[in-house]
């Protein structure tokens, strides 16, 4: 069946994205296609639309990286996805990126996230697949792993966890498991910061404090029943790290997820960390040196460790994660905000940018009521 629908096309850095219709071709041999259902917009997105991420990017494009969809048309070839359910039309289905399998990262080191032939959705380049989720069709790659959503999970949350949350999944596997005992510490408000703090509390922590801003996305996490929220506007670096020992006997945190991008977040991370503790960089975007006491972090043997991305084993830990948790943190209103079609994505990534929302959902259907 031949079929066509709008899509937000990057074309330029200058004249910015622009809805475009373009043909969504029949799915070859394994790939699948899908009617996205809902997508999120990331501070990534912002970045890619404004030329940060230029070097990296690929035009044209067409944007957005996270959201989920229902299937329309099935490839050649049957299809399971990974965790063995059978897939048939009609089905809402997330998607991780696209992963050689073959290369020394995927086969050997078995950390896909580093592989040398990735294809990433939303990054580009558009050759006749729909290769990003701000667009009615999306092709999902042969290559890419896929997950039925479970039936409790919306699909504003499913799509929220294909980025921020499934990025949190793989930071919590590549540490020791969090003990009862511990303090955690999240530095960052955004989306990953939240999922990162609601996680380290289902995990079990004693005590989970949340470092960020702006005051609406901590007000977010009012009911999460967090040890402390700090608000970094109106706190001094020295006065956070003050916080962080006074509740922990002047030891600092066993563990810091640092979420939040700018340099001095890493400093700080650093600062927060008990002897023998673990900073996990999760959020630094920023491309900046940052002066480190190496000396310092050897004599307080200090672990540093950083995540990127994730695997489709850290997709299927965060849609698991929104099914049994969803609705104890509330996450549909404390992370999904105002809905927009696609003509107005322009206005979802500048809230976005000014942090006036948390997650901005964008859903390709309403387009056509417009
Ligand atoms: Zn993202
Ligand atoms: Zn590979």
């Amino acid at each position: 069946m031949s079929r066509s629908g709008p899509a937000v096309l990057l074309e330029d850095y200058g004249a910015g994205p622009r809805l475009a219709e373009l043909e969504a071709a029949p799915p070859g041999p394994g790939e699948i296609l899908v009617e996205v259902e809902a997508a999120t917009v990331c501070g990534t997105d912002v970045h890619i639309a404004r030329g940060t991420f230029a070097r990296l990017a690929r035009l044209p494009l067409v944007m957005g990286h996270e959201g989920c969809g229902r299937i329309v048309e099935l490839g050649p070839g049957a299809r399971a996805d990974a965790a063995g359910a059978p897939l048939a039309l009609g089905d809402l289905i997330v998607w991780a990126h696209n992963w050689c399998g073959a290369c020394y990262y995927c086969a050997v080191a078995r950390q896909p996230t580093l592989c040398a032939n990735t294809m990433g959705y939303g990054w580009g380049p558009y050759g006749g697949r729909l290769n990003g989720t701000f667009s009615r069709y999306l092709h999902v790659a042969a290559a890419s792993r896929v997950l039925r959503v479970p039936g409790g999970v919306s699909p504003a949350l499913a799509s929220s966890s294909t980025c921020a949350l499934r990025t949190v999944m793989h930071a919590l596997d590549r540490l020791p498991p969090i003990r009862f005992g511990h303090t955690a510490v999240v530095l960052g408000a955004g989306p990953v910061g939240l999922y990162a703090a609601a996680a380290a509390t289902a995990a079990g922590a004693h005590q989970t404090v949340l470092i960020g801003a702006p005051a609406n996305r901590l007000a977010a996490a009012e009911s999460w029943g967090l040890t402390a929220r700090i608000d970094i506007d109106g706190t001094s670096p020295a006065e956070r790290v003050e916080a962080v020992r006074q509740l922990t006997s002047g030891r600092g945190a066993d563990l810091v997820l640092e979420c939040a991008g700018p340099p001095g977040a890493f400093s700080e991370g650093v600062e927060m960390v008990r002897k023998g503790g673990t900073l996990m960089v999760i959020g630094q975007a920023h491309g900046e040196l940052v002066p480190v006491d190496t000396t310092g972090l050897k004599v307080r043997q200090i672990t540093v460790a950083s995540t990127l991305s994730a695997d489709i084993s850290h997709f299927r830990d965060a849609l698991c994660f929104l099914e049994r948790h969803g609705q104890r943190f509330g996450f549909s209103r404390a992370m999904a905000s105002e809905t927009y079609p696609l003509e107005r994505v322009g206005e979802a990534l500048d809230a976005m940018a000014a942090g006036r929302e948390i997650k901005p959902v964008i859903d390709p259907k309403l387009t056509d009521r417009q």
